[in-house]
């Protein structure tokens, strides 16, 4: 993502009247098909974005770069992506920051792997780990498409259940099925005060995680959210929420580590306490 004159190499997103979207690599010598029309890349290399296009068939493309929401959401897939919503409070809830140390399981498409490392910048590191080697040839093509090479990413072949070998880490950022099974590994490899995130689809998965946080002692701080996102019309009269909307992804849970503790004492009449004023409200 740069700014001044589109380059060769870069991606741009075309929009037609209908708002429909296409994701295109501009190439020397090379042109796009878009609605039987063409357009030769020639014409618009060199030039800045955000200005109108005319393919041979006389049809107008709104022409911009792709912010990083408009290139996960249309860049090729092999996995599921987190989608820009969740990936925005991500960022938040698990604190990254330029410079630190990230470990984000698996791969996938690439999405969250993209926002971490802009988050992190040039003197972070983001390790990321994934099972699959077709989704990890997709991710390294999608992420060097919209980012260019970039020296702070590590990618391996590692499979996190089994255990975390890059260390010191200030976040892990988890979306993989089980991540109750990285909780040990996690207390290892984070340094005190960081934090673990983990991304799921159902409560089953995120009572379990939780549940093994608890036991650990080494996590504190423990919290689970859901974000619902919901767009809005604004034209003329009709001011009001979208028709339709994405009703569920996932819950976002996040724990710092903290020294361990034995068990915390406990006194029957707190608890009690507790209850009564659960109740009023
Ligand atoms: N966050 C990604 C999507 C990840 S989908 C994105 O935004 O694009 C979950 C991925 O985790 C899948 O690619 C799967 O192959 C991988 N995976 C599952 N179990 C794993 C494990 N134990 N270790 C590493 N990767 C794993």
């Amino acid at each position: 993502m740069r700014a001044g004159p589109l380059g060769a190499g870069e991606s741009v997103l075309l929009i037609d009247r209908k708002e429909r979207r296409y994701l295109i690599t501009l190439r020397t010598g090379g042109s796009s098909d878009l609605r039987g029309g063409r357009l030769a890349h020639d014409q618009v290399i060199g030039t800045p974005e955000g200005r109108y296009v005319v393919t041979t068939r006389g049809e107008k493309f709104l022409m911009v770069r792709p912010t990083l929401a408009d290139f996960v959401l249309e860049m090729p897939r092999g996995a599921q992506i987190i989608y820009p919503k969740d990936l925005s409070v991500i960022l938040l809830a698990a604190d990254i920051y330029p410079g630190a140390a990230v470990l984000e399981a698996g791969t996938g498409s690439g999405a969250l792997t993209m926002a971490l490392l802009r988050a992190v910048g040039p003197s972070g590191r983001v390790y990321s780990y994934e099972v699959r080697d077709e989704f990890a040839s997709t991710a390294r093509k999608n992420i060097e498409k919209y980012l260019g090479i970039r020296d702070e990413l590590v990618m391996r072949a590692q499979d996190i259940y089994v255990g975390i070998p890059d260390r010191p880490l200030d976040r892990i950022v988890l979306d993989v099925p089980e991540p109750w099974r990285v909780v040990e590994h996690a207390t290892v490899a984070l340094r005190e005060g960081g934090i673990l995130l983990s991304y799921l689809p159902t409560v089953p998965q995120t009572v379990e995680f939780v549940t093994m946080l608890r036991r650990s002692s080494k996590f504190g701080m423990i919290e689970t959210t859901e974000t619902l996102l919901r767009p809005w019309n604004i034209e003329g009269q009709s001011v009001r929420p979208a028709h339709r909307m994405v009703a569920h992804t996932a819950f976002i849970t996040s724990a710092r580590r903290i020294e361990g503790r034995g068990p915390l004492p406990e006194r029957p009449d707190d608890r009690d306490e507790d209850e009564a004023r659960g109740r009023e409200q």
